[in-house]
């Protein structure tokens, strides 16, 4: 008597939700609920989209750049920056140019 009941109650689990596809425009099933605000992808989409592996961006940070030499507008001290320095823009130090994000908030 005691039969297949195990293979019955499998599909239950996982609940999926008909959704359209964002990217290709294609009906897919989600694992959950669709928002208004967020859209949505199929698997397909959603895997394209994400960034390869070993995406580096950590490594632009840390890997030795270029230091441009400029000097800052603020404290007017000199420093070195990782981007070219252009004329039409303000150099800052890093110290300034912390203190002054903070101010914009
Ligand atoms: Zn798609
Ligand atoms: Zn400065």
């Amino acid at each position: 008597m005691v039969g297949k009941s195990d293979l019955e109650e499998e599909p239950e689990s996982k609940p999926s939700f008909k959704a359209v596809c964002a990217e290709c425009k294609q009906e897919c099933e989600i694992p959950f609920e669709p928002t208004e605000d967020r859209p949505v992808y199929c698997q397909d989409c959603f895997k394209k989209r994400r960034p390869p592996r070993g995406f580096q961006r950590r490594d632009f940070f840390r890997g030795p750049r270029k230091m441009f030499k400029a000097v800052c507008a603020e404290c007017k001290q000199e420093c070195e920056i990782p981007f070219e320095p252009t004329e039409d823009r303000p150099v800052y130090c890093k110290n300034c140019f912390v203190k002054r994000k903070q101010e914009e908030f």
